[in-house]
């Protein structure tokens, strides 16, 4: 095989282990925060029309919201209208658990 080939293949195994090494880090963090698995939530105020919604979310997977670094551009359920949200400043926060 010549060199690209190889190339291809470790960087190809890389991704894989980087998104499985990813996930279980975010799957773990949130089970540690008390929400179940893999999704996020985020409490998210519209500015348009300033209602409060809980918005569940995967990192780094979106299909119904555009990503902007750590925003997404999506539309409010309450007016339908588009506008930026910050997910990370909106994130709900952990809530101790108590020890057994
Ligand atoms: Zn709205």
């Amino acid at each position: 095989m010549n060199p690209v080939t190889y190339i291809a293949i470790g960087s190809g195994i890389a991704l894989v282990v980087f998104l499985v090494v990813f996930y279980w880090w975010v799957y773990s963090r949130n089970r540690a925060l008390g929400s179940p698995g893999i999704v996020s939530r985020a409490r998210l105020v519209c500015p348009k029309c300033s209602q409060t919604f809980d918005y569940d979310f995967v990192p780094g997977a979106s299909l119904t919201a555009i990503r902007l670094g750590r925003s997404r551009y999506m539309a409010c359920p309450f007016c339908h209208r588009w506008s930026t949200f910050d997910l990370s400043s909106t994130r709900i926060p952990a809530t101790p658990r108590e020890s057994p």
